[in-house]
Formats: structure tokens, C-alpha cells, sequence
């Protein structure tokens, strides 16, 4: 999936070698709810693994809330990225990894896995 670049509209954003994922689910975020990521270092695998833990223990977080809100916006993104032309990309912007790091069968997959377990329900259009 390309990645565009904010300043130079091109398609030559590139996410960093590691760096930290975020996420974000209903505009919430945790203290906890992110991670590193280091590629090729990691493995799928581990990628895989780390992913899951984080988004087992938003769910289980939100799992406890008395008024549980259906999940209608879930974020997965990095701010390290780095455009090949040499942009200065502004600090903060948020860029989704799925479609890059994860595919997005694996994380929707994994969503509705979790929204299952913790009986929570999904509704992400
Ligand atoms: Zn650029």
C-alpha cells in the first residue's frame, strides 16, 4: 500500500526502520497502548504477538466500562516515517500501519476475535 507524503504529495513516505506504534480506539488511548516496532529485526511473528497483547488489554479495559460503547474507531498508527525525497514531515502526524506493517485481514480479524471474548460490540462501517 503506498504511503503519501504530506508535504511533497508523493508517494514516498516510508515508515522508519523501528519506531513506536500507537493505538487508538474510540479517540481513547492508553498509557500502555503502545509499542515498539523494529523491522526487519522482528519477525512476523513477534509483530503478530505484540500487536495482540495491546489490543487484548484495551479491550479488557474497555471490557470494564459500565456503559460499553460499541468500538466505532480503531487506530493503528506511528508517527516515524521519513519521506525518501527528504521532506520534513511535520512532528506528530499519525500514519496507519495496516495495509503496511499488518494486513488488514489480520487486524480485522483480530478486532472481531477480541470483540468476542470481551463481549464487546463492533461497528466500524
Ligand atoms: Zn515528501
Amino acid at each position: 500500500m503506498p504511503m503519501y507524503c504530506p508535504v511533497c504529495l508523493s508517494e514516498t513516505l516510508k515508515i522508519t526502520s523501528s519506531g513506536v506504534i500507537n493505538l487508538a480506539i474510540n479517540g481513547k488511548q492508553m498509557d500502555t497502548g503502545r509499542y515498539l516496532f523494529s523491522i526487519p529485526e522482528q519477525v512476523k511473528g513477534e509483530l503478530r504477538t505484540n500487536l495482540r497483547k495491546k489490543v487484548e488489554e484495551f479491550f479488557r479495559w474497555l471490557g470494564g466500562f459500565q456503559n460499553k460503547a460499541p468500538i466505532t474507531e480503531f487506530l493503528l498508527f506511528t508517527s516515524n516515517v521519513a519521506c525518501t525525497k527528504g521532506c520534513k514531515v511535520p512532528m506528530g502526524s499519525k500514519f496507519t500501519v495496516v495495509g503496511i506493517i499488518y494486513t488488514e485481514k489480520e487486524v480485522a480479524e483480530l478486532i472481531e476475535e477480541m470483540g468476542k471474548k470481551h463481549n464487546i460490540q463492533i461497528d466500524l462501517g
